[in-house]
C-alpha cells in the first residue's frame, strides 16, 4: 500500500444555481503516491467538478475531500501549490513572457520573501524544461510556441514546482497525435520516476486505458465504474456512459473499444439502412 495522497468520501457538488442534479454525487476515492488514475467519462460528467474539489478550489457541499491527509479547502493556496503541479484545460500564452520565465512562475509557491529565484530554483526550471524536452525553446516567446510545445511547456512549469501530486484537465485536447502520445507517456513516466500523485482527467478512454493504473469513469457525476483497465472497460459500462454503441477489442492486454457506426447494419456492412 502506497501513501494516499488523495481521498474522498461521498463527496458532492452543487454548483450555485446550478442545475438540481450535482455536478459531483458521492464520489469516494483514494488515489496514492506513485499510482496514475484517469478520470474519465462523457462532457459533463463532473471530471474537472471533481478535480477541483480534489485541489481545494470548491467546498464540498456534502461529504469530505483530503488532500495530503487535509480538508483540501483547509490548506493554504500556497502551501498546496508547492505540492500540487495542474495542467489546466485551456490557457492562453497571452503574455509577453520567454518560455524559461514561464516555467519559472511554477516556482512562485517556493520563491522567498524577496521573490528573487535562488540558484536552486534556477536549477529546478533546468531540470523540468530538459525532462520536458523544451529546453531548446528556453529563450522563444510564449506566443510563438506550436500547441505541442506550449502543451510541454506548461507541464515543465508544473514540474518546477517540484510537486508531489500532478494533475492534467483535458491537456491534449487540440494535440494531434505524436504530441498528445508525448504529454501521455511524459506523464506516465514522471508519476513513475518521481512516486507522484497522477490525476488524468480525459475523455480519451483508450488512451487512458493504456496509460493509467486505474480509472475511474463518470457518468451523471457518480463514479460508474472504478477500477484496473481490464475492470472497468466494458462494452456495458461505455455504452451506458457514453450513449453510443461500442465494439470491445484489446491492445497489448489493455480493452480499447471501437465506436460502431450507428446504422452500418450490425457485421460491418457499409450503409445498411442509411439516412
Ligand atoms: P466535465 O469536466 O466532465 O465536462 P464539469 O465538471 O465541467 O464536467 O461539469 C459537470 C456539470 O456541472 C455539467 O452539467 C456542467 O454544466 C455543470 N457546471 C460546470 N461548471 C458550472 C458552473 N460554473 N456553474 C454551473 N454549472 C456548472
Ligand atoms: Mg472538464
Amino acid at each position: 500500500m502506497g501513501e494516499v495522497i488523495f481521498e474522498t468520501r461521498n463527496a458532492v457538488y452543487r454548483y450555485p444555481g446550478g442545475p438540481e442534479i450535482p455536478a459531483v454525487a458521492a464520489v469516494t476515492l483514494s488515489i496514492d503516491a506513485g499510482e496514475l488514475v484517469a478520470i474519465v467519462g462523457p462532457n459533463g460528467s463532473g471530471k474537472t467538478t471533481l478535480l477541483r474539489l480534489l485541489l481545494g478550489t470548491l467546498q464540498p457541499s456534502d461529504g469530505e475531500v483530503l488532500a495530503f491527509g487535509r480538508r483540501a479547502t483547509e490548506w493554504k493556496r500556497r502551501d498546496l501549490a508547492q505540492r500540487i503541479g495542474v495542467v489546466s484545460q485551456r490557457e492562453e500564452a497571452a503574455f509577453p513572457l520567454r518560455v524559461k520565465q514561464a516555467v519559472m512562475f511554477g516556482r512562485y509557491p517556493h520563491l522567498g520573501p524577496l521573490g528573487a529565484p535562488s540558484a536552486g530554483d534556477i536549477a529546478a526550471v533546468d531540470r523540468a524544461l530538459e525532462r520536458c524536452d523544451v529546453a531548446h525553446l528556453g529563450d522563444r516567446w510564449i506566443a510563438t510556441l506550436s500547441g505541442g510545445e506550449w502543451q510541454r511547456v506548461r507541464v515543465a512549469r508544473a514540474l518546477a514546482q517540484e510537486p508531489r501530486a500532478l494533475a492534467l484537465d483535458e491537456a491534449t485536447a487540440s494535440l494531434d497525435i505524436r504530441h498528445e502520445m508525448e504529454v501521455f507517456e511524459l506523464t506516465a513516466q514522471l508519476v513513475r520516476e518521481n512516486r507522484l500523485a497522477g490525476v488524468l482527467v480525459t475523455h480519451h478512454v483508450n488512451l487512458a486505458a493504456r496509460f493509467a493504473d486505474r480509472l475511474i469513469v463518470m457518468h451523471r457525476g457518480s463514479a460508474r465504474a472504478t477500477g484496473s483497465p481490464s475492470e472497468v472497460l466494458t462494452r456495458d459500462v461505455l455504452e451506458e456512459v457514453f450513449q453510443w454503441p461500442v465494439a470491445m477489442t484489446e491492445w497489448e492486454g489493455v480493452p480499447q473499444y471501437v465506436a460502431l457506426r450507428r446504422r452500418s447494419g450490425g457485421e460491418g456492412g457499409e450503409g445498411g439502412e442509411g439516412d
